[in-house]
């Protein structure tokens, strides 16, 4: 039984069938048929006429905090500092309930949702001021929103070493035996950057679960440990299971030191977040001009064969007081601050936002036959318009069901409709 037919699609990143719409057929979640025209048994199979509208790959949020999106209010970051953005977050963190967390990051992830995401990773700190509120909230979202969008959890501790962190370890631990499924970690929050990276790896180890750290969120190149990332990464055998987030510091390093360092990311295939509005929004605060803008060595990393991706980090909170789940969005400011936008350089902001997020996670993601029917329709027919234009996402599709409609319509009364 199939579960869908979509007629008249343009892909916007394969060319398996060249620049002409294609039908594509979707059975059992899956992408199962492409062809120009395509002629299906079932009679009764609901379908859509896309008029020759872009079809992508369901979006692919990899780096989001959900759980304190929407507080931009509740505590002000009046000098717009990192240093007061996690100041901040640990005041609110201490008395904030899971209740409202629940509200905050089911409203955020499904705006994300509108914005044409079916994949997303979140963080949630987990320390001795949330404790496991946080997770717990975004464990009750996940299962919560399973049938709209996958959701990903990150434990994100503060401090982990010595005394000071003992009671983070066991909170961390706690999380990872209830279900969070990665270690995250911000190595500058520690006097010993290189023992907190040291600890996560152990505790990766014993539970047996990847890494997604904040690395070199700082513009000074005396915070620089993504190369002793990489080395650890070769050291422990886990190539192809490390997220790297930010990477702001490779940026103020010389050229030297910063393309054997992208030699090493690359050799321990470390995928690299780039969070382009919270970089601009939070680095060079202390600087006078020209202001740096805290954006990693973008097209070098993809010259090296780096898997990078772009996320969009704070959603109106401490950290990022605009900020928005539209990935379109994000990939378009990336277009803009790493100075990208020939017709290779937008296919590959797509692919920051889609394909190449997937693989950051271990996950599939395209438009090819066989790939999970994760899917979003744009109302626009050229592919160079995407990033310009940032059209309206008519149809978002999860494992081959309509999930929402800009048309206002629900699943069942859309397919009705499409009869
Ligand atoms: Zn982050």
């Amino acid at each position: 039984m199939a579960d869908l037919l979509l007629r008249q699609a343009r892909l916007a990143l394969e060319q398996v069938a060249g620049p002409d719409p294609v039908d594509i057929l979707i059975r059992s979640g899956l992408i199962a048929a492409l062809a120009p025209s395509l002629t299906v048994a079932e009679m009764d199979i609901p379908s859509l006429d896309l008029g020759g509208r872009l079809v992508l790959p369901g979006l692919v949020e990899g780096h989001i905090h959900l759980d304190k999106a929407l507080t931009r209010d509740r505590v002000l970051n009046r000098s717009g500092t990192l240093a007061e953005a996690i100041r901040c977050n640990l005041t609110l963190s201490s008395k904030v309930s899971e209740e409202d967390i629940v509200e905050r990051a089911t409203a955020t992830a499904l705006w994300a949702l509108r914005c044409g995401t079916t994949m997303l990773r979140t963080h949630v700190n987990v320390d001795p001021q949330i404790e496991l509120r946080g997770l717990h909230a975004l464990l009750r979202v996940r299962e919560r929103l399973r049938p709209l969008l996958d959701i990903e959890i990150v434990a994100l501790p503060n401090r982990l070493l010595g005394e000071q962190g003992r009671r983070g370890r066991e909170l961390l631990a706690a999380a990872l035996e209830e279900g969070a499924d990665a270690i995250g970690g911000t190595p500058l929050v520690e006097e010993d950057q290189r023992g907190l990276i040291d600890e996560v790896f152990r505790l990766a180890r014993r539970y047996g679960c990847p890494l997604d750290l904040h690395i070199d969120e700082s513009e000074s190149p005396a915070d620089f440990v993504l190369p002793y990332l990489a080395e650890r990464t070769l050291q422990e055998g886990y190539e192809g299971r490390v997220v790297a987030g930010h990477c702001c510091s490779l940026a103020a390093v010389d050229d030297a030191t910063a393309a054997r360092t992208i030699e090493l990311v690359a050799r321990a295939r470390i995928a690299v977040a780039t969070l382009p509005a919270t970089n601009l929004y939070l680095q060079g605060r202390r600087d006078r001009q020209p202001i740096r803008r805290g954006i990693t060595r973008v097209k070098e990393l993809l010259a090296a064969g780096v898997t990078v991706f772009c996320g969009s980090d704070n959603i109106k909170d401490m950290f990022n007081p605009f900020g928005s789940p539209d990935l379109l969005q994000m990939a378009q400011l990336l277009g803009y601050v790493a100075q990208m936008g020939s017709p290779e350089e937008q296919r590959w902001l797509l692919e920051s936002i889609t394909t190449q997020a997937a693989t950051a996670l271990g996950r599939q993601a395209g438009l090819g036959v066989g790939e999970p029917a994760d899917l979003v329709v744009l109302d626009c027919q050229r592919r160079e318009d995407i990033l310009s234009d940032l059209p309206a996402r008519l149809y978002v599709i999860k494992r081959g069901r309509i999930v929402w409609s800009a048309l206002g319509t629900g699943f069942d009364a859309l397919v009705q409709e499409a009869r």
